[in-house]
């Protein structure tokens, strides 16, 4: 089935073979490199063949399908490193991180006293009521 490419996107660009990658895992959907600056050795990105920039313009089936992707990827890291985690992420807009505008989950093979920092600080005194009604009216409309 025919893909819906972007014009000068790099991740397109890297699905259609025309940008080399080191491909380790590949299907009618996906295509699954090695990132070119790892957290850690090992550390995949799994890319959507269908161009979607981020969480908001990609479809549910694909959405649906790329942690099945993730799960067969961890699970392959694992079994390949024997690292004690993995980390999945997915970064949106410029503020979360994302630098290419092509959506993709990281997946992070991780240790127990490795290097890798992905935290955040914790808030205090969060009003849990109003942003859990806010959240459920927004998710409602
Ligand atoms: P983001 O920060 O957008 O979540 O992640 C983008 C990731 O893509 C980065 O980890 C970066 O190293 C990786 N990356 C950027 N350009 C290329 C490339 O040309 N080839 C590969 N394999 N990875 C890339
Ligand atoms: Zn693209």
């Amino acid at each position: 089935m025919g893909k819906n490419y972007k014009e000068d996107c790099i991740f397109c660009k890297i699905i259609k073979g025309e940008i080399p990658s080191k491909t380790v895992y590949e299907d009618d959907d996906f295509k699954a490199i090695l990132d070119i600056s790892p957290a850690a050795i090992g550390h995949v990105i799994i890319l959507p063949k269908n161009h979607a920039a981020d969480i908001y313009e990609i479809s549910d089936e694909d959405a649906g399908k790329i942690l099945v992707v993730a799960k067969k990827i961890a699970t392959a890291i694992k079994s390949y490193l024997g690292c004690d985690g993995v980390n999945i992420l997915q970064n949106n807009g410029e503020a979360a991180g994302q630098t290419v505008f092509h959506l993709h989950v990281h997946v992070i093979p991780r240790y127990n006293d490795d290097d890798v920092n992905i935290g955040w600080n914790h808030k205090q005194d969060v009003d849990f009521d109003k942003v859990c009604e806010d959240l459920q009216q927004a998710l409602q409309s």
